[in-house]
């Protein structure tokens, strides 16, 4: 309302900047004699008032007192943002003294939290000149999202420019969405959990935005405070109570106070703004922080990547190297459990559901919880430090194009961008990305890397199929896996995830050394997060895979029918033999012992093979055959792909199950190889096409329920499998069918 009839009569705007940046000197160029000159109502803070017209439009002009910050820490600061937030000028015209930048941008990030319209003037040009600075305006305009203005108050220069470019701004009907800065992985969830309660009770929402109530609770601001215990007394306890959590916290992890860390913040997004290509330094300064003199080598165009490179290398050896021997231990901890569970217990349902459906399944959440420990470890050291921000500043050109974040490599890399990652805590490090659009096209695309469960599955159709060529071929297959995750990310960012990339969100934080017990915090509460809430339900489709593999069985009449050949078995063997056959002795055993064990073995393979294709999950696989025929897919094949959606290294088992080889360890496959080369229905077209289907569809579950966790709805699991499974199909279909336009596979 106050808006439209503003925009027909006169227009309100503001200036704002920090002591002695030159305000006053730029009110009165504009302003020239037609001034005014008061106090603020009750309080004896100065405000001045002028009029200017342009183009015949009134300009009321309203000269804010001079501030470092918009917290409520002084009178002045007060002044000023009340001002702000119940006058709300048209424009705010921040006046910064470009040969201070840093220092004066405080400020202009702070109104743009606030959320009001700003136009940037960038005074004292001649002064920073003088030093030998070249700042360029225009570069740091597109970058803050604002229109920048050069100007030189004590000659006038560019004011007419400056007032043109209010004018224009306050006629506009841009939308001012408040700049979201981040505040680092211990202050950002708390800030959003603030945030949605603030929405939820309206609470101060007329006057300030939802982020900046919760900030500047953060920051202690009394007033604030005062405000909220006015406007909702529970709301404001709630908000109180969160932010003195996160101060205790702060203090045990970082030794630190949530104002201090959101100041850092506000420079480190400060630093990036301004780094490389904003200011241009001709003359050599010797005034440089340690900060800054560490970052030259660091974000080098030359030693930064190869750094980085050496950096990230190293986190992935220590990710799955150091996690090997606890991963190995789990393991076996869950599969002595279940050995013991299938002596307790008489065989029957009851111990295939404990043994195969809980115990795995169990088995199957916490023998992640190394990997993801020592993950969480790294990049916890690498974000405490600070040079987490340092290599996504590095990398956010090259992502960006991709519709991607910088941070967003961390998740790829994890993920298996180095072959044998895993994406379940790939999915989970997407949380160092803490804007959404980017942040959800990041975790859809990250499973398309090769994990290291897919890797033996493509290792051994490589070593049945590529036996010339392996190494090369997994490295194509790597190569092809980058391909997919950033094409498909570019696809769904131009579609379902439309909209531009957000603006600069970046920031460079000053180095800091972590210590250790801030670290392990950090690294716990993570994986506490991560059992608690993915344990559950992870434990529920384990059960449900092992019932779609088991059920309904075999019925009694062919069961019997394998009785019966048991039985001939038996028949050749004298009494003394049958001793030897189910005693515990396994050597020196009399041949036709031996053979028959060898029969009874085959047998019991071909009552699995016919159990599990006559399973629910193998009739979805024989169902299935009428589309997977297109890229070259039989029952056998299908059902070990939906027992894949279980875990990735389950296709071998699955497999060595179908083709009547008994159950088959991920390591021992060469049999399973062996036999696929002999498979009339194989060759090296339908191998490659599996391999590409293998590398797109579905992730496992346990990286869906993450998916769903981090992305806060089911619909992106949803998405997820069907998304992957359908580009797997079409993608392996086109491969199969070409080959065999271009005469191969026969
Ligand atoms: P305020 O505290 O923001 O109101 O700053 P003032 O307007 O009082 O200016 C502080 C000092 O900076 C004065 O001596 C001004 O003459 C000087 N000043 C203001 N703008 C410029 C400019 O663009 N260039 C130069 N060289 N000096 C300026
Ligand atoms: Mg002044």
């Amino acid at each position: 309302m106050k808006q439209a009839f503003h925009k027909s009569q006169e227009h309100l705007f503001a200036l704002a900047g920090n002591p002695n940046c030159g305000k006053t000197t730029l009110f009165n160029a504009i302003t020239g004699a037609r001034q005014h000159v008061g106090n603020y109502p009750g309080i004896t803070v100065e405000k001045k008032e002028g009029f200017y017209s342009l183009d015949g439009r009134q300009i009321r002009l309203v000269d804010l007192p001079g501030t470092y910050s918009l917290t409520a820490y002084s009178l002045e600061e007060l002044v000023a943002r009340d001002f702000l937030v119940h006058e709300r000028p048209e424009v705010v015209i921040n006046i910064v003294d470009a040969s201070n930048l840093d220092r004066n941008l405080y400020l202009t990030v702070q109104l743009m939290e606030l959320g009001v319209p700003v136009v940037v003037a960038l005074n004292m040009m001649d002064v920073a000149e003088g030093r030998g600075l070249r700042i360029h305006a225009e570069e740091l305009s597109k970058r803050l999202g604002v229109p920048v203005v050069p100007t030189v108050a004590r000659r006038g220069e560019g004011k007419e420019n400056l007032l043109r470019v209010a004018v224009e701004m306050a006629q506009s009907e841009r939308h001012w969405e408040p700049l979201h800065v981040s505040y680092g992985p211990d202050v950002d969830p708390v800030l959003k959990d603030m945030e949605k309660i603030i929405g939820e009770h309206g609470f101060l929402t007329d006057l300030y935005p939802a982020r900046w109530t919760a900030l500047k609770y953060l920051e202690e601001d009394e007033q604030v405070k005062a405000k909220g215990r006015q406007a909702n007394a529970t709301v404001s306890e709630h908000l109180e109570a969160l932010a003195a959590k996160l101060t205790e916290h702060l203090q045990k992890t970082l030794d630190s106070y949530p104002e201090a860390i959101i100041a850092d913040h506000r420079y480190g997004f400060i630093a990036a703004l301004l780094k490389d290509g904003v200011v241009e330094q001709r003359l050599k300064g010797n005034r440089m922080h340690l900060s800054d003199q560490i970052d030259r080598v660091l974000t080098n165009r030359f030693f930064g990547p190869i750094v980085m490179v050496a950096v990230l290398y190293a986190v992935y050896e220590f990710t799955f190297t150091y996690s090997e021997l606890p991963v190995q231990w789990f393991e076996a901890a869950f599969a002595a459990l279940g050995r013991w569970a299938e002596q307790a217990i008489p065989e029957g349902p009851l111990r295939s559901l404990l043994v195969s459906g809980i115990i795995d399944g169990v088995g199957g959440v916490m023998g992640f919880v190394p990997l993801i420990f020592f993950m969480f470890l790294a990049i916890a050291f690498l974000e405490d430090t600070g040079y987490l921000a340092r290599a996504a500043y590095m990398l956010d050109r090259v992502f960006r194009v991709f519709g991607l974040h910088g941070s967003s490599f961390m998740a790829f890399i994890i993920s298996g961008g180095i072959a044998g990652g895993c994406a379940v805590p790939g999915v989970l490090a997407t949380r160092t990305l803490r804007t959404s659009r980017e942040r959800l096209a990041t975790l859809l695309t990250a499973p398309f890397m090769n994990c290291g469960a897919k890797v033996p599955v493509l290792a051994m159709l490589i070593a049945a199929f590529f036996t010339e060529n392996r190494a090369q071929m997994l490295f194509l297959l790597t190569l092809l896996a980058w391909v997919f995750a950033l094409v498909l990310a570019k696809i769904i960012r131009l579609t379902i995830l439309r909209g531009p990339s957000s603006p600069f969100l970046l920031e460079l934080p000053p180095y800091r050394i972590p210590t250790f017990k801030g670290l392990m915090i950090h690294t716990w509460e993570r994986i506490f997060q991560y059992i608690r809430k993915a344990g559950t339900v992870i434990v529920a489709i384990s059960v449900l895979l092992w019932a779609l593999m088991t059920y309904p069985g075999l019925s009694a009449s062919e069961k019997a029918a394998f009785d019966v050949e048991r039985q001939a078995v038996l028949e050749t063997l004298s009494e003394h033999h049958k001793d030897l056959l189910t005693s515990e002795q396994k050597t020196d055993l009399p041949p036709q012992v031996q053979e028959a064990r060898e029969q009874l073995r085959a047998i019991d393979k071909r009552e699995a093979a016919t159990a599990l294709q006559s399973s629910l999950a193998g009739r979805m696989g024989t169902a299935l055959e009428k589309i997977t025929r297109w890229c070259g897919f039989d029952w056998r094949t299908n059902v070990a792909l939906v027992g894949g959606f279980a875990a990735k290294e389950v296709i071998i088992s699955t497999l060595g199950t179908a083709y009547s080889l008994g159950e088959l360890d991920t390591e021992e496959n060469t049999s399973l190889s062996e036999r696929l080369r002999q498979d009339p229905h194989w060759n090296p077209l339908v191998a490659f096409a599996a391999m590409v289907f293998i590398m797109l569809y579905s992730p496992c579950f346990v990286t869906v329920t993450c998916i769903v966790k981090e992305s806060g709805s089911w619909k992106w699991g949803v998405f997820s499998m069907v998304f992957n499974t359908t580009v797997a199909f079409i993608v392996a279909t086109a491969v199969y069918q070409a080959g065999r336009l271009l005469g191969l596979g026969s």
